[in-house]
């Protein structure tokens, strides 16, 4: 520690991959750091169990590759060895149309032979690589965006269930500007989308960098919260640790309700905030840390359902030979998507095994979600029959509810986002971040708390 940057006390709210990222990196740059989780473990929506020879991921299943933050994570917590890579089917994305599993074509030949799109469609996608760039007035819905490039069948087989397997989300209701900023980026500038794409691919290829992968590690994405955790000071991690309130006078004080239900309270030069949008909107202030993030309980976080599903290898007769297929809304069916678990990665499954991962609800069919475990499966045994052949029972199972699972970046989205900044300016010492902020996927929270724990240092994000 040095004059110009001496050690601090940091409260971090939240023991999600934000926070214990940010966490983590504090305490290595010689900080003073207590972690509060309000719940009895660690990890937030990363959720991994394994039981039996099955490995079971609740909620995030898998990790794009590309941003800095993930791999600098990897290599400084030592976890190279323990990456998996995508298998080698996981390439292939299917799409529902007309009831059946169709290829996502992945290349201008696949383009023209499949049966996922019309002709029509298929002469749009070429013709969009002539498009100008465009300024338009203010932020448009993503499914708007995608109209105006590539018609009306892309939105409903294309964005639609991309956007139910991201998001869990409606294109009519996303903003273009906040869920996607890349493609309204690559609209201002390049204009088409498809050209946009093919240069950013060039330009990767000409520095050198790899295609971004899908992976996750041998033993899930547990791995992560699970190896963070191990590098904390023993004694710097509260469970069962609600944080209340927030009093800034000459220093910060931070009150939390214990496991027991008592309050405590702590004090600390600086806080990072690392926790969703509605705890953040729960959030007191008082004394001279006045603000309020109350309006940020106005954002849409809509539940989603996760069904893990074991069978037999010979009771699916489908090959799963893919990530997983995406359902359309105009599929009318009662899943957003279906993830080939034991296809994505090995070892998700014992042998002679397949496993399933079944996501429902989200803005489309929100009731889904808060069904139990075993109506959903009644609810969605016939689907899967049907598109997978699925027959008779599973004979292993796990369910893992989401009451507010992924924030909807939707339009007007800037209001939070001002009123995230506006309290992080009238409090000096105060950093706020996480997937209400920084981006959903679990490696935009991981650079989102490189980023907090450089707020506190002062030093380079990454
Ligand atoms: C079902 C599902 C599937 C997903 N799939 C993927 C995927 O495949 N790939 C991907 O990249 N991303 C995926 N995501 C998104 C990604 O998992 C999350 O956006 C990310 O993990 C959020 O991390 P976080 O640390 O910002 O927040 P969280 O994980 O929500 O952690 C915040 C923590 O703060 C705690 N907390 C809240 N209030 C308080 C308080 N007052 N005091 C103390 N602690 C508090 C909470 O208990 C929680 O542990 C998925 C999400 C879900 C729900």
């Amino acid at each position: 520690m040095t004059q110009e940057n001496p050690r601090k006390r940091v409260a971090v709210v939240g023991g999600g991959i934000t926070g214990l990222t940010a966490a983590y990196r504090l305490s290595a740059g010689g900080h003073d750091v207590t972690l509060f989780e309000q719940a009895g473990r660690l990890g937030g929506s990363i959720r991994t169990e394994r039981s039996g020879g099955w490995l079971i991921e609740g909620g995030p299943n898998s990790l794009l590759e590309g941003e800095a933050g993930l791999s600098t994570l990897i290599d400084q917590l030592g976890l190279a060895a323990e990456v998996q890579a995508g298998g080698a089917a996981a390439k292939n994305r299917f799409i529902v149309r007309g009831g059946r599993l169709q290829a996502l074509p992945l290349s201008p030949p696949a383009l023209l032979t499949t049966k996922l799109f019309s002709a029509g469609m298929k002469f749009r996608l070429f013709a969009e690589i002539l498009q100008k760039a465009r300024k338009r007035e203010g932020d448009v819905s993503l499914e708007q965006l995608i109209l105006d490039h590539f018609g009306r069948e892309a939105v409903d087989y294309g964005l639609n269930p991309f956007v139910g397997g991201v998001y869990a989300g409606d294109p009519g209701l996303l903003s273009a500007r906040h869920s996607f900023p890349k493609l309204w980026e690559i609209e201002q500038t390049k204009g088409s989308i498809i050209r946009g794409q093919m240069a950013a691919a060039k330009e990767r290829k000409a520095a050198g960098k790899p295609r971004p992968r899908i992976i996750s590690f041998r033993t899930g994405l547990g791995a992560l919260p699970d190896a963070l955790a191990a590098r904390l000071p023993a004694g710097s991690i509260r469970l069962g640790a609600r944080v209340e309130h927030l009093e800034r006078t000459q220093e910060w004080t931070v009150t939390w309700k214990n496991a027991d239900g008592g309050l405590e309270r702590g004090n600390f030069d600086e806080v990072v905030l690392a926790a969703p949008a509605g705890a953040l909107g729960a959030l007191r202030f008082g004394a001279g840390g006045d603000c309020s993030l109350a309006v940020l309980r106005e954002v849409v976080l809509p539940p989603v359902a996760s069904l893990f599903l074991g069978f037999k290898r010979e009771q699916v007769r489908h090959p799963l030979d893919g990530f997983g297929a995406l359902i359309p809304a105009l599929e009318r069916r009662k899943e957003l998507g279906i993830l080939f678990s034991s296809s994505l990665f090995e070892g998700r499954a014992p042998a002679g095994h397949v496993a399933l991962t079944v996501m429902a609800g989200g803005m489309r069919q929100p009731e889904l979600a808060r069904l139990g475990q075993a109506e959903l499966w009644e609810a969605v045994r016939g689907d899967l029959r049907d598109l997978l052949g699925v027959e008779g029972e599973p004979v292993f199972s796990r369910f893992n509810a989401w009451p507010s699972a992924i924030p909807q970046y939707n339009l007007g989205y800037e209001k939070f986002l001002g009123a995230i900044a506006a309290c992080e300016n009238a409090n000096p010492g105060l950093h706020i971040g996480g997937n209400v902020r920084d981006g959903i996927a679990v490696p935009s929270c991981i650079s989102a708390g490189f980023r907090l724990a450089a707020a506190v240092s002062g030093g380079p994000s990454v």
